[in-house]
């Protein structure tokens, strides 16, 4: 895409992008991820995050009440970056680190491109005192919160200008893709990943998970355009029974069982891969955190009756967790069967 292309179109597509509510993974993507994470840790960690592993799953969404509920100005940018719009390219000449680029970009620009990448490098750091010091209520607020961004940065348009696909015509696919085929299709999904491991550089591994999320924003949108040549518009999207589109809970038009079903197929477990990828790095970010902490012992954090009376239920969904499903929890879904 050409640069002044690309610049003429930001303003518009920027206010576009601000009307939308624009999530990450929809609460069903974000709850699964951060409840999936906690079962990858090493057991030092493990039963101390398996006893909050409600609140963990419940925060996970938190991010975007502060964005959308709250409407915390500060909030936004901390959820996406637009890659192509940032004024060097390619990925691998950008600012490593936050400091780098406040030393490089000017407030109003890392308001306008976001700033994922660095965020969560903050939230690391953050995330690593509170262990060293043993906080345990900022210990798990920062955790689920991490946990989010990663999965955020894990959702290829979160790392897009191209944001909600306005710029090829593809508008509404973000929350399609996030939202809508995670609730349709995740209950199939895989959700045991590897035991976590330590990442020597945290700041490498951000950066490597954010470029491989870019490097599917054009596939997806590509996959979508090819499948929208074969639908026409009454097939594409659900029609209530006086023949109007369907809308979500937030007012988002609602694609139909179909057009998602063809969607979901032709991207070849794409959706799942992402969402496999985010619980994975949830788990390497903490663990990486708790070791550059000095491995701080997690047992005295909570009274040793809770511990015992979570086992018989660990036990039950570590069982579950064999076959790569989740319990336990129950989702608000944003969209109608
Ligand atoms: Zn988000």
């Amino acid at each position: 895409m050409k640069k002044i292309f690309v610049r003429g179109l930001l303003s518009v597509t920027l206010l576009l992008c601000s009307v939308s509510l624009l999530f990450g993974w929809g609460m069903y993507g974000h709850q699964h991820i951060n409840h999936a994470a906690v079962f990858a840790l090493p057991p030092e960690m493990r039963f101390f995050f398996y006893n909050h592993i409600d609140f963990l799953t419940e925060e996970a969404t938190v991010p975007d009440l502060r964005k959308y509920t709250i409407n915390d100005r500060a909030e936004g940018p901390r959820h996406y970056i637009n890659i192509e719009g940032m004024e060097t390219m390619p990925i691998d000449s950008l600012p490593r680190t936050m400091k780098d680029a406040k030393a490089k970009y000017d407030d109003k620009t890392l308001q306008k491109m976001g700033m994922l990448p660095w965020y969560i490098q903050e939230m690391m750091e953050k995330l690593t005192k509170s262990f060293k010091e043993k906080r345990k209520t900022e210990i798990l607020f920062i955790a689920a919160d991490l946990a989010h961004y990663l999965g955020d940065a894990n959702m290829p348009l979160h790392t897009s200008l191209n944001h909600d696909g306005i710029l090829t015509g593809q508008k509404g696919i973000h929350a399609f893709f996030e939202a809508q085929l995670p609730e349709y299709f995740g209950d199939s999904y895989n959700y045991k990943v590897n035991d976590a491991v330590y990442l020597p550089d945290v700041a490498a591994a951000t950066w490597e998970l954010v470029k491989h999320s870019n490097s599917l924003a054009d596939t997806m949108l590509l996959i979508e355009k090819n499948l929208r040549a074969t639908f026409n518009n009454e097939k594409m999207f659900k029609l209530d029974e006086k023949g109007d589109t369907v809308r979500n809970k937030f007012g988002l038009l609602t694609r139909s069982d179909e057009y998602a079903a063809a969607y979901h197929k032709a991207l070849n477990g794409m959706v799942e891969r992402q969402i496999r990828h985010a619980i994975q790095d949830a788990a390497n970010f903490w663990y990486t955190a708790w070791v550059n902490a000095g491995k701080p012992d997690l047992s005295d954090l909570d009274p040793q009756e809770l511990t015992k009376s979570n086992r018989k239920r660990y036990e039950k969904e570590l069982k579950l967790l064999k076959k790569g499903q989740l319990m336990g929890f129950k989702v608000e879904l944003e969209y109608s069967r």
